[in-house]
C-alpha cells in the first residue's frame, strides 16, 4: 500500500463548506492554491500535504496521545496482542473490515444516500467506508486524526476531500452538510456530548440532516458491567477507548437535537453459534440455543447503530 496519487486541487464543491480552524469564520472568500488555503479574515494558512488538508490546531491532549499511539502501532514499536504485521493479524483485520462493510451496506440499503449529498465521515481511517458513499454518488469529507487518510485508495476521487481534524472541533461551517457518519469511531471521542453537538452544528437545519453512528460499542445495562475492562490494553498505549452505556448514547444524541433511535444489525445463526463457541458452548448446542436467544439478542449485542434526524435547532451555535 503506497500513498495514493493526490488530486491536484482542493475540490471546488468543498470550499464553501470549510471554516478556518483558527478564527472559525467561513474560509470563503479565501486565497486558494493547489496545496494551501489562506484565511482572508485572520491570515491563518492551512496546508494540504500528500493530498490531506492539515487542519489540526492546538491539539487536545487525548487527540495527541491517540495519534502518537496509532503512529507507534503502525511503526511496529508497540503492539496489541497479535504480532503487528503478522499474516494472521492482517487476515483478522481484513475479515473485520469486510464484516463492517456488509453492515454498512445494510444501513445504506435501508436509508439510501441521495446522489450529490454531502457526507462528513468522522474517523474515516483509510477511507474504506467513504468508498461506499462515493459509490452512492455522494461527496465525502473524510475526517481523521491519523496518517491513515493518506492510504486512501481513491484519494484522487474528485468527490473526496480528506482532512485531518478533530471530530470535536470540525473546521466546517454551520448547517452545511447532509449526513454525519462514523463507523466504530465516535466512541473514541474525548467528549461524546460535544461530538453530537458538533454534528448538529454542521448539519442542515431543515429536518433532513441526519446522523449515523454505526458499529459503535453501545452496551445495554445488562451487558455494561461485563465490559468494563474493554479497551484496557488500548488505553495503556494512549488510544482513547470508551465504554458508554446505550442509554447515555441516546440521551446525548437527543440533547443535541436528534430524534435518535437504535438499529440492531442482523446476526445470523452461524455467527451467533461461533460467538458462543468462543465462550466454550459447543456449536451444536449454540445452534439449538439460538432461536431461544433471539428475543434477548439486542440486550447482548454490543456493536450496534444509532441513527437520528436533526429535528430541533442545535442548542449551541458555532463557536463564532
Ligand atoms: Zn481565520
Amino acid at each position: 500500500m503506497g500513498y495514493a496519487h493526490a488530486v491536484s486541487t482542493i475540490p471546488h464543491w468543498a470550499r464553501p463548506l470549510l471554516a478556518c480552524p483558527s478564527c472559525k469564520t467561513a474560509l470563503e472568500p479565501a486565497t486558494w492554491t493547489d496545496n494551501a488555503v489562506l484565511c482572508a479574515a485572520c491570515a491563518h494558512r492551512v496546508d494540504r500535504v500528500d493530498g490531506v488538508l492539515e487542519t489540526l490546531l492546538n491539539e487536545h491532549p487525548a487527540v495527541a496521545g491517540e495519534r502518537q499511539a496509532v503512529n507507534a502501532l503502525d511503526a511496529g514499536e508497540v503492539s496489541l496482542g497479535d504480532p503487528v504485521g503478522s499474516e494472521a493479524a492482517a487476515a483478522a483485520f481484513h475479515a473485520h473490515i469486510e464484516g463492517s462493510r456488509r453492515r454498512l451496506q445494510d444501513v445504506l440499503a435501508a436509508q439510501p444516500l441521495e446522489p450529490g449529498s454531502i457526507v462528513v465521515e468522522l474517523g474515516a481511517d483509510a477511507c474504506w467506508a467513504s468508498e461506499l458513499f462515493l459509490d452512492a454518488g455522494a461527496k465525502v469529507i473524510a475526517v481523521d486524526i491519523s496518517d491513515h487518510l493518506r492510504l486512501a485508495e481513491r484519494g484522487d476521487d474528485p468527490n473526496l476531500l480528506r482532512m485531518r481534524a478533530d471530530m470535536n472541533a470540525l473546521p466546517i461551517v454551520n448547517g452545511s452538510v447532509d449526513v454525519v457518519w462514523a463507523t466504530a469511531a465516535a466512541h473514541h471521542s474525548w467528549d461524546l456530548q460535544n461530538t453530537f453537538h458538533e454534528a448538529a452544528r454542521i448539519l442542515r437545519r431543515d429536518g433532513r440532516g441526519r446522523l449515523s453512528f454505526c458499529c459503535e460499542p453501545m452496551p445495554s445495562w445488562l451487558r455494561y458491567p461485563f465490559g468494563l475492562g474493554v479497551g484496557h490494553e488500548e488505553r495503556k498505549l494512549g488510544i482513547h477507548e470508551t465504554w458508554v452505556p446505550r442509554r447515555a448514547w441516546l440521551r446525548k444524541a437527543r440533547r443535541a437535537g436528534f430524534d435518535a433511535h437504535l438499529d440492531f444489525p442482523e446476526i445470523d445463526n452461524r455467527f451467533a453459534a461461533e460467538r458462543l463457541a468462543l465462550r466454550g458452548v459447543p456449536k451444536i448446542v449454540g445452534k439449538a440455543l439460538n432461536p431461544l436467544l433471539k428475543p434477548i439478542l439486542p440486550w447482548l449485542q454490543v456493536s450496534i447503530h444509532l441513527h437520528g434526524r436533526l429535528v430541533s435547532p442545535p442548542p449551541r451555535e458555532a463557536r463564532e
